[in-house]
């Protein structure tokens, strides 16, 4: 017998941990007949809600359902992570609680594993019901990605993917404290199928993510998955100098030829804090980088456990 382990990272999902057993173990009888057993994660990064109390009801009337708690909340990217490291199965796979990741769609991703692809990943090819302004920085996000960075990135990729135990090794051997799931994962590589589908609205609950945490979590995927804004620091120095020698070269040929009519401050002060402002963006995204070296060499555990079932 195989295993196929599901991981469903849960932050204040009360509502959702029951509706998400039930839609997920339809799957049951398909995967018996495949032989491959399932064991099911429920990740519990610091709910403040009764999403621990929901999973253990689970667990007294199904043993392959787990619990683990974090001590406080960690964000989704480490409950991914802490997942993938407890999951035994020969197969693992991602799913939000929210019902946004259909199980439904779990015996065609099997299908493909079994044709022999390493992972298969999907993405939503629509953004019903998302406020027009998300839609519209998340794709510049995803256009600028691809400019800056060599690592493949989807548009609107989700995190639901399911993945034979080769892939997941290689991925828990990037045990990386800025972690950037969509990044990591097409930089680890290997033969992967993308299946697409259309939005689907949250089942109960509200959505984790603010605009300004989305943002946040962006600039993270930047500086993790590229470094050409530094390499943009240095050439706004060169060009700057270069400006610079001009005006140089402009002044004294024009004091030799006309005398001295230099004029005006403003254009000075212009000047100065163009320049001073180019200068701080610069030092600003050289601080970026800092930080999250900063934030690398402390090492800390990515999550921290309270109870594990
Ligand atoms: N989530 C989490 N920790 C967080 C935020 C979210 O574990 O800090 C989980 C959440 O419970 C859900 C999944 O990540 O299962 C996706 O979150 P959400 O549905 O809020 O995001 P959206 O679908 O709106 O992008
Ligand atoms: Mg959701």
């Amino acid at each position: 017998m195989k295993l196929l382990s599901a991981i469903v990272p849960c932050y204040n999902e009360e509502e959702n941990v029951a509706d998400f057993y039930q839609e997920f173990i339809k799957n049951e009888s398909f995967f018996r007949e495949k032989e491959v057993e399932l064991e099911l994660w429920y990740i519990n990064d610091g709910s403040k809600d009764r999403t621990a109390r929901e999973v253990k009801k689970l667990i007294e009337r199904d043993r392959r359902v787990h619990l683990l708690s974090f001590s406080r909340n960690f964000g989704k990217e480490a409950a991914l992570y802490a997942g993938m490291e407890k999951a035994k199965g020969d197969f693992v796979v991602f799913l939000d609680a929210d019902l946004q990741d259909p199980p439904s769609l779990l015996p065609e991703m099997y299908g493909y594993l079994e044709q022999g692809y390493d992972s298969v990943a999907t993405r939503r090819v629509t953004r019903k019901g998302e406020p027009p302004i998300r839609s519209f920085f998340a794709r510049m996000f995803y256009r600028l990605m691809k400019k800056f960075s060599k690592t493949e990135i989807m548009d609107g990729a989700r995190d639901y993917r399911l993945m034979t135990r080769q892939v997941v090794d290689a991925i828990l051997s990037m045990p990386e404290y800025n972690r950037f799931s969509k990044g990591i994962f097409g930089w680890v590589g290997f033969e992967t199928k993308w299946l697409e589908f259309e939005n689907i609205e949250r089942k109960k609950g509200e959505t984790k993510w603010s605009f300004w945490k989305l943002f946040i979590y962006s600039l993270e995927g930047i500086t993790a998955f590229s470094t050409v804004p530094l390499a943009f620091a240095a050439f706004m120095g060169v060009v700057f100098c270069v400006a610079a020698f001009v005006f140089i070269v402009f002044i004294i040929v024009r004091k030799l030829l006309f005398g001295d009519p230099t004029s005006g401050w403003p254009s000075l002060v212009c000047i100065i804090s163009l320049i001073s402002g180019v200068q701080l963006f610069c030092l600003g995204i050289v601080g970026q980088y800092l930080a999250k070296t900063y934030m690398e060499v402390k090492r800390r555990p990515i999550y921290l456990v309270k109870e594990e079932i």
